[in-house]
């Protein structure tokens, strides 16, 4: 069995698939709640195109990053691999329930997800049902956490996306890894271009998303220089200096017209994630992934405009 669900979720577009069994969850765990019977957590992890981050390395093309690796990803890819190895286990009689994230809805009451509008979020409705993605990724044994809370996989660093499935299945566990990539560098933390990750990898939401979005006018080429007129900070915004409250935050994001969306309320990533783009270089040049290219990640030095711009 276990190896069936390995091959078919490879077989849909799944890079690393790990299994951890109901035992490694605390009864509180809203797994129980979402599914009692709940045996095996099955998690996917898949990874994300390299060469999808370039069009925001070079400051060429932008729409890429978010439609193909985050929409597609999410939308399409995931729940394709999911629904195929659910399928799979309800033909051998047992139940399955995939679990991925409804990119709409927080937990958290005033917090809100930079990837999608803020005013499409749902908050803290559902927080009993909404599992911890990242928890439940490291005791599946997909990767590790790393200081600025991402999923850190031995072959792509950061750059995957994951789901989970939850079956009455009982199959055999795989082990939690132990972990072994992230060293505290802190180049997530330099590299994010709106000061949203503290020193101890506590990600701010509302400051990453108001620079997710591109409020850093040094790092995105669709600001106008008048970019930003109401605003008596707005040099400070532009910077990447500015420190946001969610009420802040909200009247900054209502000011960023300057590159399409998505559809699915997602928004177009303009920092394309420079935390984990920073992360990627990093485990890249030290050499310890196990994916590797024929060439770095990063060609030439990186590109800046200057704050005189938008004086
Ligand atoms: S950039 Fe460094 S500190 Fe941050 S997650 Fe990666 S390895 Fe850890
Ligand atoms: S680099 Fe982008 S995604 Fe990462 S914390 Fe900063 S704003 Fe958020």
């Amino acid at each position: 069995m276990k190896n069936k669900i390995i091959e078919l979720a490879k077989a849909n577009g799944a890079d690393i698939v790990g299994f951890a069994p109901s035992s490694r969850f605390k009864a509180d765990n809203p797994i129980f709640k979402i599914m009692p019977e709940t045996k095996t957590v099955i998690g996917l992890a898949f990874r994300v195109l390299r060469g999808i981050y370039r069009g925001i390395e070079e400051g060429s093309t932008y729409y890429q990053y978010t439609t193909m690796a985050v929409e597609n990803m999410e939308e399409t890819i995931m729940p394709m691999a999911q629904l195929r190895v659910a399928m799979m286990l309800e033909e051998e009689g047992f139940t399955a329930l995939p679990q991925r994230r409804h990119q709409q809805i927080m937990a958290e009451e005033n917090s809100t997800n930079p990837e999608v509008a803020y005013d499409a979020v749902y908050r803290n409705k559902t927080a009993e049902t909404q599992i911890d993605f990242l928890d439940t990724a490291i005791q599946c044994g997909l990767g590790e956490k790393g200081l600025h809370n991402a999923l850190l996989t031995d072959a792509f660093g950061p750059m995957v996306r994951y789901c989970f499935i939850l079956t009455d299945a009982e199959i055999e566990e795989s082990d939690v890894v132990t972990p072994h990539l992230c060293d505290k560098c802190g180049a997530c933390i330099k590299g994010c271009p709106g000061k949203a990750i503290d020193e101890n990898g506590n990600v701010d939401a509302w400051q990453c998303a108001v620079y997710y979005n591109g409020a850093n006018g040094t790092k995105n080429p669709f600001m106008p220089p008048e970019a930003f007129a109401d605003f008596d900070n707005r040099l400070d915004i532009i910077a990447g200096e500015a420190k946001v409250t969610p009420q802040t935050a909200r009247k900054i994001l209502d000011k960023i017209y300057f590159y399409p969306p998505a559809q699915h309320a997602y928004q177009c990533s303009i920092c394309g994630r420079a935390c984990d783009t920073a992360c990627y270089m990093h485990l890249e040049e030290k050499g310890v992934l196990t994916k590797q290219f024929k060439t770095p990640f990063r060609k030439r030095e990186e590109w800046k405009f200057s704050l005189e711009d938008f004086k």
